[in-house]
């Protein structure tokens, strides 16, 4: 029979992926020993079985909880619903993946108009059982029965008001008393039944709200972000309530076991006296840090400080651990992995090498590759003079500037308008999740560093500011005022998240480098690759970027980018448009000096590492001007009939653009076939390359050039072009008397030529797959068309798994690149090969590059880090796969 439930004590040695990691950590921490409140957990099996059921909890499922309900109530001799002992418990929401707010959570459950009466005398303190109660009203009634919390706040003040209060611990039993009756009346009012007063029936629609949850419309965002499957399922932990508000000898707080923002090894969190748990996470009160507690609790923060320790080496990583202290006595809520930035992952990976709790390989494996680009960001120029506007808590690290906004609908909307804008919020609530993906940075006005902001951002890596109490917003009007300053929704701001500097305007800022650790880290992963990894880089300063993030050469050169230059688009032109082969010979040997110092300088700059070189591959008409502004030009001097010469120039050029206009221009004249219509254009780029060459070694500079011939189709376009560059270095080194030492390879981007790569590789001295336009050949979808139009709507309803345009469709386009290798290779076994296409800087496609047998990938200089950390995670799970395959023989 199915179990769908587990006791805390009883779920030893199960799976995250049963007990959600809420579920899972709760028994381990069990079973070593701390004090963790006793509870059960209902399996993410449950959750699938109940959305398979229409919803519907089974009489098995009901059965099973209730024998748990026995136990629990046995174990802890308090009873749900008995108001001589009554037992309270919190239901929460527990998935495989820490989701941050995303779901519901449910506290005090099992209070009613009897059980309250008893908790107030049980424990002496009337005034905090009616405040559980109304707090668990309210709850109760925003998750279960989805009443507007506003009602209740909206209530909740007509009364402070009433009584001239200002705060609410100036309420006294007898004043939540008549709150909770008004809250019942709102009850009524708004689901049109009465406020349930059975436990058991308070605990199974809690259930099933938890379980709904996991579909509401932030978690499905949430997934959606963070790239979690949706059949995972939520687990429900029902747990008996400990209280951090009954007095002052008692608290809660959320810790770090080291410093989530810098990876500093220090306890960091913070916490409230007298408050419960959703206190400190949602960010209503600005809590106390951590250490403060040291001189509050001494023992209870001495326990406390054991407990972290223990439970970082127990799971050799850095915690993120909630706790609350009862009357003096401290209870662990939860832990789990701390979500970190990735400045702080690398610190804590490398320190934990250090400390001998992981290995190097562990280490490498603890990155998470796309998290470095939050590294790779810019920050505040040091010689910037910084005049700060205010400073709240550096929630997130990094800096951003853009237009104030204060909602988060808005802030997606100008995002997609490409308006960069911070979002300025008193505080956020998961609700506001797309508003925090779409702006740049986010600054609140409350709640601290565990805030949800401060957790959502520091995951996606984004700068955050929390707790600047400086900033007095007014979200009515739209502005926010510090001092004398207005600041008005649309005025530019900048923010430091490492500092929680906000300043006015917009303010310099410098290029990243890379921390001694994370050097330190790429080094064990350079160690640990078996894939190369190069670079696309098409000037000298990209290269010496490149070289400098640990590239070990070029994969792509694309000329074209150097025929773009302003400066030398006249002559490109004039090439374009010669009317005689005598012409474009003129244009070309104008043309080829420009090449040849470009070249030389890339050359210069790898410094003897291999330099792919791309022939030019866009068709002709993207160097000459548009098509219809010049129609408008033509026109208006045909009816001003000012200037007879620059009309005839411009008619020319117009009949020009018209001749060379194509339907589909992806598909049309570019690639290799324009080498095979005008030769003379890949002669004079390849004399370009050899010359440069000649140069390099006259000054004594290494060189390893690899020409490459874009979109073959067919080995005899490669035959062909070939030959040409062939005849290039054969009249140069007759010219020079220089010997040259080069490859000739070939782009593999059309289906044909995976196909046919046999044939492809008797003329190919490498590979490069060119999975971008391999991409669109296999789809038929136009790189430049499917991803503003029908793309993202395919990706949002499943249609496809993700973007084929950034992370490589492995069935289809791999199979190719798959099938492209084993022919090549069957030809010439040792066969160079290689990617340079953007999938060459994905972690998926990289781990694929290096399953299917590539030598090498490349991607643009600033994906260079993250390539080498994916590179060797690649390697590392590729030879755990091995091993597994090999047991299994
Ligand atoms: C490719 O097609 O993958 C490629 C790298 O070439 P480009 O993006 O320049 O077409
Ligand atoms: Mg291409």
């Amino acid at each position: 029979m199915d179990k769908f439930v587990y006791m805390f004590d009883e779920a030893i040695n199960k799976t995250k992926e049963l007990l959600g990691g809420k579920g899972a950590n709760l028994a381990e921490m069990t079973r070593i020993g701390l004090p963790v409140p006793y509870g059960f957990t209902i399996t993410t099996e449950t959750c699938n079985k109940y959305y398979d059921a229409g919803k519907s909890i089974s009489p098995e499922m009901e059965r099973q909880v209730l024998d748990a309900l026995n136990t629990l109530e046995e174990k802890t001799g308090k009873k749900l619903g008995d108001p001589s002992k009554p037992l309270l418990v919190s239901v929460r929401s527990g998935a495989v993946h820490s989701m941050p707010g995303m779901m519901d959570t449910i506290l005090n459950l099992g209070m009613n108009d009897d059980t309250v009466e008893g908790l107030a005398k049980l424990t002496d303190n009337p005034r905090f059982a009616y405040d559980s109660y109304r707090r668990f009203i309210q709850m109760f009634s925003d998750v279960v029965l989805k009443i507007d919390g506003f009602y209740f706040e909206q209530f909740l003040e007509e009364i402070r008001e009433e009584k001239g209060y200002t705060s609410d611990p100036e309420m006294t039993a007898e004043d939540w008393k008549e709150v909770i009756k008004g809250y019942k009346e709102i009850v009524t009012k708004h689901s049109k039944r009465a406020f349930p007063e059975d436990p058991k029936e308070q605990l199974f629609l809690s259930i099933s709200a938890v379980f709904d949850s996991w579909n509401n419309q932030r978690a499905l965002v949430y997934r959606r972000i963070q790239n979690i499957p949706d059949h995972l399922g939520t687990a429900v932990n029902i747990q008996s309530m400990v209280f951090g508000n009954m007095g002052n000898d008692s608290g809660t707080g959320v810790a770090f076991t080291r410093n989530p923002s810098t990876g500093e090894a220090e306890l960091y969190g913070e916490y409230l006296i007298n408050a419960q748990g959703e206190d400190v996470v949602a960010g209503i009160r600005t809590p106390q840090p951590i250490a403060t507690l040291q001189d509050e609790m001494p023992e209870v923060y001495q326990q406390f400080v054991d407990t972290c320790q223990l439970l970082e080496n127990h799971y050799q990583d850095m915690q993120d651990i909630e706790f609350t202290v009862e009357r003096g006595k401290l209870f662990i809520l939860q832990t789990r992995t701390g979500k970190r930035t990735a400045q702080a992952a690398i610190r804590i990976a490398v320190e934990l090498v250090k400390e001998q709790l992981i290995s190097k390989k562990e280490a490498i494996l603890r990155v998470d590759p796309d998290q470095l680009n939050q590294l790779l960001h810019r920050r505040i120029d040091d010689l910037y003079e910084r005049k700060q506007l205010a400073k709240g808590l550096p929630a997130s690290p990094g800096a951003a500037t853009g237009q104030v906004v204060f909602d988060a609908d808005e802030a997606e909307k100008l995002a997609k308008d490409e308006i960069k804008v911070i979002l300025v919020r008193p505080e956020t609530t998961p609700d506001d999740i797309h508003g925090i993906v779409a702006a740049q940075a986010t600054i609140t006005s409350r709640g601290g560093m565990t805030s949800h902001a401060a957790v959502v951002a520091r995951g996606m890596g984004k700068a955050c500011i929390c707790g600047c109490e400086a900033l007095k917003i007014d979200l009515k009007s739209k502005q926010f005022k510090v001092g004398d300053t207005i600041v008005n929704q649309g005025d530019v701001i900048s923010i430091d998240g490492s500092t929680g500097e906000i300043f006015l305007g917009e303010i310099p800022m410098i290029e990243p480098q890379l921390s001694d650790e994370f050097q330190l880290l790429l080094t064990w992963a350079d160690e640990e690759r078996k894939l190369g990894v190069r670079a696309n880089a098409d000037n000298p300063e990209d290269a010496k970027k490149a070289l400098d993030f640990g590239a070990g050469g070029i994969g792509l050169c694309r000329t074209e980018h150097m025929f773009m230059d302003a400066k030398r688009i006249p002559t490109v032109q004039e090439m374009i448009l010669a009317e005689t082969y005598q012409e474009r010979e003129d244009a070309l040997a104008k043309l080829l000096p420009m090449q040849q110092e470009d070249f030389e300088g890339i050359f210069e700059a790898m410094q003897g590492n291999p330099v792919t070189i791309r022939l030019l591959d866009p068709p002709l008409h993207e160097f000459l001007p548009d098509k219809e502004e010049l129609l408008v030009e033509v026109t208006k001097l045909q009816i001003t009939n000012s200037n007879a010469k620059e009309l005839q120039e411009k008619e020319q050029l117009l009949r020009k653009v018209r001749q060379l206009d194509e339907m589909n221009p992806m598909l049309g004249h570019r690639g290799c076939r324009l080498g095979m219509t005008f030769p003379e254009i890949y002669v004079m780029q390849a004399k370009a390359i050899f010359y440069a060459i000649t140069k390099l070694v006259e000054k004594g500079i290494a060189v390893k050039p690899e020409i490459m011939i874009p979109l073959v189709g067919h080995v005899n376009e490669l035959k062909e072009m070939r030959q040409l560059v062939i005849n290039a270095a054969l009249n140069i080194e007759e010219e020079t008397g220089q010997k040259f030492d080069y490859l000739i390879g070939t782009m593999i981007e059309v289906p044909r030529a995976a196909l046919t790569a046999d044939q492809i590789a008797e003329e190919a001295d490498f590979f490069s797959f060119g999975t971008n336009d391999l991409t669109q050949t296999t789809f038929g979808y136009s790189r430049d068309d499917a991803e503003g139009k029908f793309l993202q709507a395919y990706i949002e309803n499943k249609v496809l798994p993700e973007n084929p345009f950034a992370s490589l469709d492995q069935d289809g386009v791999g199979k190719l690149v798959e099938t492209g290798v084993k022919l090549g290779r069957g030809i010439k076994p040792g066969l160079k090969t290689g990617i340079c296409g953007e999938h060459g800087g994905e972690k998926k496609s990289i781990q694929f590059c290096q399953d299917v047998g590539l030598d090498y990938v490349s991607c643009s200089p600033y994906r260079v880090p993250l390539a080498r950390l994916a590179a060797a995670q690649a390697n590392i799970k590729h030879e755990q796969k091995q091993r597994e395959l090999q047991i299994q023989i």
